[in-house]
């Protein structure tokens, strides 16, 4: 029991707490749903890989965006990481590809450009005929850093750049949001 508890608490975001909880929780389930979740554990770790293309998660050696022929190849949306893909993904208001870089800069924890997949896009840039790209790496200071990197090297090609615009939630008050919020809010504005 305390083993599972250990491996727990390692997941992240889960404290002491919430581990012991789960680690309960599983020790009720019947046998079958805690050898399914086992055996998905397992599943996952053998059969999913990275695309090669893109660094999605993928079970081939291209991810099924990178392999769709219906989406738009000319405009490529760059990301920290998987799991931001699903989130772009979820909104449907994108059709184009993908390029994951696997983090973001942050010099002062070792993470400089030949750490992320930066090369790999540039490389993508030069074989591909690519018109945009959307930056859509974090808001926090990392992302923007690495936005600005981006943007800085892609200048000197005739390719065009964005970055995603970052606003209120909707259903925010103006009043409750915060300067960095807002102030972007503002600048990300379009025309009406
Ligand atoms: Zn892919």
């Amino acid at each position: 029991m305390s083993n599972l508890i250990q491996a727990l608490k390692r997941m992240p975001g889960l404290g002491p707490k919430s581990a012991e909880r789960i680690a309960f929780h599983i020790l009720r389930i019947p046998q079958k749903d805690a050898k399914a979740l086992a055996f998905s554990i397992l599943k996952v770790k053998e059969r999913i890989k990275f695309c090669s293309r893109c660094g999605n998660l993928s079970e081939e050696d291209l991810c099924d965006i990178c392999k769709d022929s219906n989406r738009d190849r000319s405009i490529i949306c760059v990301v920290e990481q998987p799991n931001d893909i699903l989130a772009v993904e979820k909104t449907s208001a994108f059709k184009g590809l993908y390029h994951v870089l696997g983090g973001a800069l942050s010099p002062l924890d070792g993470i400089e450009p030949q750490n992320l997949r930066i090369k790999e896009l540039f490389g993508r840039l030069k074989k591909e005929r690519i018109k945009e790209v959307i930056i859509a790496t974090d808001s926090d200071s990392e992302g923007e850093t690495t936005a600005l990197y981006l943007a800085d090297r892609l200048k000197r090609t005739q390719i065009k750049v964005t970055r995603i615009a970052f606003g209120l939630p909707a259903g925010t008050n103006l009043e409750y949001a915060d300067e960095v919020t807002l102030s972007n809010a503002i600048e990300g504005r379009r025309n009406l």
